[in-house]
């Protein structure tokens, strides 16, 4: 494939940077559906898996094994039309940097990634009118190497992040329709970007550092409290920021984790008891940073920054 052509009939090729647990489960749908699909990725073991079994795909549609491409960015040899970004926030610089000979001038770049600032590092990257920002509430795990899992429904929803509008995003959108995905063009997905973020602000950080479940929040006098005013001062920035945020929506959705989501880890926990870095600066960080520029006082987001900063500084300090 060249750069040259995203026309309406022709199907892209698309990479997938970082094929963990979201890169995989996109990379899959897509493969399944005839898209020229290649995962880029890191980790050794998971793509060997992908290379000599396939893909482990299980969804509720079903368990099958899909064959699609995968290697790493040493290996990646030809300009993709699209590049959607699924590393972790804080390792897209050196993940975009790794294929950066195989961005073209007509390369579009989309981050469903969770976080602040995800559209502003691919912009070292690429042109702004060639990248797109959004969020999704697709869950997946990678259950094993070369095997993930998604169950339930979530949504796609995105936007060019100079705010324009083309022929192109509207393709993407579809693209990723095709694939079964739920997917919409949303010129106010930063208003979607910042109640994740305040959701998982509030509910990743308190159980990474009390390494308990969502649930055990509910369980326990004044977490539940203290979520929800991480909540609320997130949803603060937010609003300082010109955009139209739904306190009570986010709420309810922080209510009905704790109450329903028992047993789980979120991804934050996971990456602190695997022993990887995590997006709490992208996600508390990033807004702690806002709201201090705005002299906005966010003490509970500040505490937990400064709490998960301590978890991960205690994990990588050897002991005496
Ligand atoms: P993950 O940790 O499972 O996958 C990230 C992958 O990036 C890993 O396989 C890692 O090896 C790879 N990677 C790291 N550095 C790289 C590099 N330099 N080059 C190429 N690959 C590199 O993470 P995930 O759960 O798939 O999440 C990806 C993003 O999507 C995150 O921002 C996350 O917050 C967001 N998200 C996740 C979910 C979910 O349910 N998992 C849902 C919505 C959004």
């Amino acid at each position: 494939m060249t750069n040259h052509d995203t026309a309406a009939d022709t199907v892209p090729r698309v990479l997938m940077l970082g094929a963990g647990a979201m890169g995989s489960l996109f990379g899959g749908l897509l493969a399944e559906v005839g898209v020229p699909v290649t995962l880029v990725d890191i980790n050794a073991t998971h793509l060997a898996a992908i290379r000599r079994d396939g893909l482990r795909l299980v969804t509720d549609g079903g368990e099958r094994r899909v064959r699609l491409d995968a290697c790493r960015p040493d290996d990646v040899h030809e300009t993709p039309d699209l590049i959607v970004v699924f590393t972790k926030a804080m390792h897209t610089d050196a993940a975009l940097d790794g294929i950066r000979r195989w961005i073209g001038a007509e390369t579009r770049i989309l981050s469903l990634q969770n976080g602040l600032g995800n559209g502003e590092r691919i912009c070292a990257h690429a042109a702004a009118d060639r990248v797109a920002i959004g969020m999704t509430t697709c869950p997946a795990d990678l259950c094993g190497p070369g095997h993930v899992e998604s169950h339930g429904q979530g949504k796609i929803r995105f936007t060019r992040l100079d705010g324009g509008q083309d022929d192109a995003l509207e393709r993407l959108a579809a693209l990723l329709r095709r694939a079964g995905l739920d997917c919409a063009i949303d010129p106010m997905v930063n208003t979607a970007i910042w109640e994740k973020v305040a959701f998982n602000a509030a509910l990743n950080s308190i159980c990474t550092v009390s390494a308990g479940p969502v649930d055990a929040i509910g369980r326990t006098p004044g977490a539940q409290a203290l979520a929800l005013d991480i909540v609320d001062e997130v949803l603060a920035v937010a609003r300082a920021e010109g955009l139209a945020v739904d306190a009570d929506r986010v709420r309810a959705s922080v209510l009905h984790a704790i109450g329903h989501h028992v047993g789980h880890k979120p991804s934050m926990l996971q990456d602190v008891l695997a022993g990887r870095p995590t997006e709490i600066e992208a996600i508390n960080g990033a807004v702690v940073a806002r709201a201090g520029l705005r002299g906005i006082a966010t003490p509970a987001t500040r505490a937990l920054l400064a709490l998960v900063r301590l978890v991960e500084a205690g994990r990588s300090t050897p002991s005496a």
